[in-house]
């Protein structure tokens, strides 16, 4: 089988697998790294429409002089869904530019925490992570 795992491309050769799990071909590599481009223009797309909507919340907020308390209420629970919305797409563009930044230079798939391969099967589900699920549930723990 040596044979057959030389035909693989460079790049599906290059990403990781955990035990177990089969090479990657050169599709799902394709695949993958298309899913990150995606999340990028997704993630950039929900940030500039949380951004136009929280400019208009705050230039209503402005001259909101007068105004029923209750409607300022929900437009400063709005406000603050919007914030967070942007805050939480532009951490998980970082997120995705890092993975591809990773993916370019040939260390995509090793966890960044402890360096085993983070898997096929979980990068297929998740291409933007960067750690393996231990790591990652050790670090939510903290
Ligand atoms: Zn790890």
């Amino acid at each position: 089988m040596a044979s057959t795992k030389k035909a693989v491309a460079d790049t599906a050769a290059l990403l990781p697998v955990r035990d177990g799990e089969d090479p990657w071909t050169s599709e799902e590599v394709a695949e993958v790294r298309a899913e990150l481009l995606d999340e990028v223009d997704r993630m950039e797309q929900t940030i500039a429409d949380a951004e136009a909507e929280l400019s208009g919340l705050l230039r209503e907020g402005s001259d909101g002089a007068g105004r029923d308390p209750a409607d300022v209420g929900s437009s400063n629970f709005e406000r603050d869904q919007e914030m967070s919305l942007a805050h939480n797409s532009r951490e998980m563009l970082e997120q995705v530019k890092l993975a591809l930044a990773l993916f370019d230079r040939g260390e995509y798939g090793y966890c960044e925490s402890c360096g085993l391969p983070i898997g096929k099967g979980r990068l297929q589900a998740f291409p933007r992570a960067t750690m393996c699920v231990t790591c990652k549930q050790r670090e939510e723990r903290r």
